[in-house]
């Protein structure tokens, strides 16, 4: 009896001792954001090519840069996967220069962008396209939001926004509570010169729209799972144009990514709620939205946490200077716990 009790005893403190080696592995293993044995990693998600994006050739990535500065590892990884998982599909990655900020944006920026991308071996198949050129797209879409009667005019100065704001501000969006909503449908909403914002339901009563969208925006992101997003909770009624005329990033990128055919979307989780608006908008008009997004996580340093400009080699200008492609590669590859030989045997061969 005493020999069974220690050798269940023995045997209890193996497993513990097999289970902490499992989690040390996991925490050590420094080409894996995830387990091996039990999630996949960020890279091979991206690699999965599903029924759906298979049916969906010929697939088309992009990268939109903003050019309001130099690139930097955040911007290099974006780059990087959306290239690697359009190219493993045997589809094209578009550039997109989005320059609709025009206090921001600079052209020797955007140059340099290209310039940066050329050194590191991401050659694009379509453009640069340019926002700013776009002017026009833009405005049919506008027309046709205002023709619905869904746009409408906001005089609200910064200080009534803050004052009037709904109650939950989620993840650095302030929604919108609604102040200059009309009572009905505005139609004409483009000849005023204010803040032009496109209603989310719901809608006023008493107008039938052509369509009645669900206020909850559904889709299945590749690397964060099923989402469920509440455009009233999380937007309001949200902007399309400033009253300095200059448009907003959700129409720029919504009414872009379906006219260029863009068929996945891989950027920052940044924009993981963003996709919400822009999925509204490209139905409201009758576009067909991207098939698939994969939103990545930040990056993060060697304590773990994010990655900031204090960790240092953040800019291309220091990185280029310093290192070579392959080095920044593997560079992007650590912070985003992603095989480097992997990804590099990857760009070689779609080179
Ligand atoms: N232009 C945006 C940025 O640089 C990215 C837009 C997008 O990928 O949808 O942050
Ligand atoms: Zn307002």
């Amino acid at each position: 009896m005493p020999v069974l009790v220690c050798c269940s005893f023995i045997r209890r403190w193996l497993y513990v001792i097999l289970l902490m080696n499992a989690v040390i592995e996991c925490n050590t293993s420094n080409n894996l954001l995830y387990c091996a044995h039990i999630q996949m990693s960020i890279l091979d998600r991206l690699l999965n090519t599903s029924p759906e994006r298979i049916a969906a050739i010929p697939s088309k990535g992009r990268f939109a840069p903003s050019p309001s500065g130099r690139m930097h590892l955040g911007n290099i990884y974006a780059a990087l996967m959306s290239y690697i998982s359009a190219k493993a599909n045997g589809g094209s990655w578009l550039l997109r220069i989005e320059d609709i900020d025009t206090q921001r944006s600079r052209r020797k920026w955007a140059d340099m962008i290209m310039s940066d991308l050329d050194w590191l071996g991401l050659g694009w198949d379509e453009g640069p396209v340019y926002q700013s050129e776009r002017t026009e797209v833009y405005e049919g879409a506008l027309k046709d939001l205002s023709d619905m009667g869904l746009v409408y005019p906001c005089t609200c100065t910064r200080a009534e926004l803050m004052a009037s704001r709904a109650p939950h501000a989620t993840d650095g969006h302030i929604p919108y509570a609604g102040r200059c909503r009309p009572m009905s449908p505005c139609f004409g909403a483009g000849l005023l010169p204010a803040t032009l914002r496109v209603m989310v339901p719901p809608y006023p009563s008493g107008h039938a729209f052509p369509s009645s969208p669900d206020v909850v925006v559904r889709f299945d992101d590749r690397i964060c799972g099923p989402q469920e997003v509440d455009l009233s909770a999380n937007f309001g009624d949200f902007v399309l144009r400033r009253r300095d005329g200059s448009w907003a990033y959700q129409l720029a990128v919504a009414v872009d990514d379906a006219m260029m055919g863009v068929t996945e979307v891989v950027r920052g989780d940044d924009l993981l709620l963003s996709t919400a608006p822009q999925r509204y908008l490209t139905s409201l008009l009758g576009l067909v939205s991207p098939q698939s997004y994969a939103h990545l996580p930040l990056l993060k340093n060697a304590d773990g946490l994010r990655l900031s400009k204090r960790d240092g080699a953040m800019s291309m200008e220091y990185l280029r200077a310093s290192y070579g492609p392959s080095e920044v590669v593997a560079m992007v590859c650590q912070a985003a716990s992603v095989d480097s030989e992997e990804m590099l045997s990857l760009l070689r061969a779609y080179a």
